[in-house]
């Protein structure tokens, strides 16, 4: 049942004054349940109930931590079809791409759990101290990576599960012994209510503290400004806009302890088509990249905005196949009507933008809030020359750009912030011509995709969501897959602890048996 409330730890709260609806995009309507803004004291109710489950909670083992996350996962699927027509109804998003996403979602908590399973993750790092050596003695130091505190989790708009309430911010910093207090994404809150609920039962039956979770409902920015800002929280997970991300990692550094906030925000996911592959595939590839930049109505982080080629009759044929296979596309609802606004406006000043020439724009459609295809065409010189043609369009839009020569194609790359991801398509025969192309756009991105499309990130170990600003706001980390760990723990080291003191990580038995970097060497042993 949703009851509109926040998630106080195990308490349901609704004192607040502020009340709000959120809305069926395909309808065009508001949906019935009404949400209560979190107030100043329930945010500060949760941050205390947070720092005092931390205490508890970063004492619990891994394999404890890993049943938590794994029963968080078995409640979601127990919600079964309640859950799917909430998310259905809050995102205009299909059924099969909720059915998707819970799934992936319940992957991710697992794949955490296997990874607390497995206990490698902590980063044990021995060097063996030695009494004998001179001129001075050498301390033994031992290093791992401990919990840094509760964390403050975003939910985002365009994913309502993966990454939103019990997403990948989530559960990693849950993974990591963290306490999570989500400020539920206001277009989602019946999703974000539903899935709390079962954060918190499984919580309950894995004997996890009261305060490990808890998720305050808002429709303005105060209370995320004041989550970001309250001296409990140590770290934060966003995933939005370029603007909203900038306004949080500020307000995160300006605090009297700065903290990190992790923000994804935009990214247009540049393209790289060499001619080889134009005149060899050009059809082809085409129509894959049509399905890419329509795929969930564009509202991708990893939406391929931007494509770039040498001008010349190749690129001009397959510019024409893109926008014929664009124009067979169908026009999907977008989340929300706002989003949907910012993506007509958006797409409107590229249309108007001087230089760009249309190469495919969908006037009809059958709902109110269907965001409608469109791709541009502009050359080299004007993309250079305008800089606001570098700015995301989120929503199934995309750019051509015809570069005068290879030259001026390195000096578009170079000129790009930076991104998520960054594709290459060609024939392996022409590569050794391109390297230079190839290191500028591995220098701006954190994913490099040969003869792929972007759209689909594998949650795996060896993925990395994350690339230089602004696509995200510290390149070094990963929102999407098992390192993603990483961005709440931080490492300490024992110098000089009796055996029977250190954690087991730590000690000469490796009871835990875990994989251990020993005076140098890598060893299970
Ligand atoms: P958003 O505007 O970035 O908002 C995301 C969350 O941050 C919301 O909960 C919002 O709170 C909060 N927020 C916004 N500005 C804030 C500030 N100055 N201080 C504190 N909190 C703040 O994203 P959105 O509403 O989901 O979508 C708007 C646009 O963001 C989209 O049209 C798209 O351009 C972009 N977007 C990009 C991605 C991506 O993956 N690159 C994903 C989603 C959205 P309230 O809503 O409660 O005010």
């Amino acid at each position: 049942m949703i009851t509109g409330k926040n998630y106080i730890g195990n308490e349901l709260s609704s004192k607040g004054k502020v009340t709000y609806k959120t809305i069926n995009p395909k309808l065009n309507t508001e949906n019935e349940w009404q949400f209560t803004e979190a107030t100043e004291a329930e945010i500060d109710a949760a941050a205390q109930k947070a720092t005092e489950a931390f205490a508890v909670y970063k004492q619990k083992s891994d394999k404890e931590r890993a049943a938590f996350l794994r029963a968080i996962g078995k409640e979601i699927e127990a919600l079964g079809q309640p859950l799917i027509d909430a998310y259905t109804s809050e995102s205009g998003l299909p059924e099969g791409r909720a059915m998707g996403e819970r799934g992936r979602t319940i992957g991710q908590l697992n794949a955490f759990a296997s990874l607390l399973e497995q206990g490698d993750w902590v980063d044990a790092t021995i060097d063996k101290g030695n009494p004998e050596r001179t001129p001075a003695p050498k301390p033994d130091l031992r290093k791992m990576q401990i919990a840094t505190g509760p964390v403050a989790v975003f939910g985002a708009s365009n994913f309502p599960f993966a990454f939103s309430t019990a997403g990948g911010d989530t559960a990693s910093a849950l993974a990591a012994g963290c306490p999570v207090i989500v400020k539920s994404h206001p277009m989602h809150a019946a999703t974000g209510e539903l899935v709390s609920s079962a954060v918190i039962k499984a919580a309950e039956k894995t004997g996890m503290p009261d305060g490990v979770f808890s998720n305050l409902n808002s429709k303005g920015i105060s209370v995320g400004e004041q989550l970001v800002k309250h001296p409990a929280i140590k770290g934060v997970g966003f995933t939005g806009s370029i603007k909203a991300g900038k306004a949080l990692v500020q307000l995160g550094a300006n605090r009297e302890e700065p903290i990190p906030v992790y923000a994804e925000m935009g990214s247009i996911n540049p393209v790289v088509i060499l001619p080889e592959a134009l005149k060899a595939n050009g059809e082809s590839w085409a129509q894959k990249y049509a399905g890419s930049i329509n795929m969930g109505a564009g509202q991708f982080c990893t939406n391929p905005g931007l494509i770039l080629g040498i001008a010349g009759a190749e690129l001009a044929r397959f510019g024409k196949h893109l926008a014929a296979s664009l124009g067979e596309q169908p026009a999907n609802c977008m989340l929300h009507p706002n989003i949907h606004s910012a993506y007509e406006s958006g797409k409107q000043q590229m249309l108007d933008a001087e230089g760009t020439e249309v190469l495919a724009v969908a006037l009809e459609a059958e709902g109110a809030n269907d965001g409608k295809p469109a791709l541009v065409k502009v050359t080299g010189d004007d993309f250079l020359a305008n800089g606001n043609l570098h700015s995301e369009v989120f929503g199934p839009f995309s750019m051509l750009v015809a570069c005068a020569s290879k030259a001026q194609l390195l000096e578009v790359l170079n000129e790009l912030e930076g991104q998520l991801t960054g594709s290459l398509i060609a024939e392996t025969t022409e590569v050794a011509a391109y390297e230079d192309v190839i290191d500028a756009l591995r220098s701006r991105v954190g994913r490099i995709l040969f003869n792929g499309v972007p759209t689909g990130v594998e949650v795996c170990p060896a993925m990395h969501h994350g690339g230089p600003f602004p696509s995200t706001s510290d390149a070094k980390f990963t929102s999407v897959g098992n390192d993603a760990i990483y961005r709440w723990v931080r490492p300490v080291s024992y110098q000089d602890w009796p055996q029977e003191l250190l954690p087991d990580a730590l000690k000469d038995g490796n009871p835990l048996g875990i994989l251990r970097k020993v005076d140098g060497a890598y060893i299970k042993a």
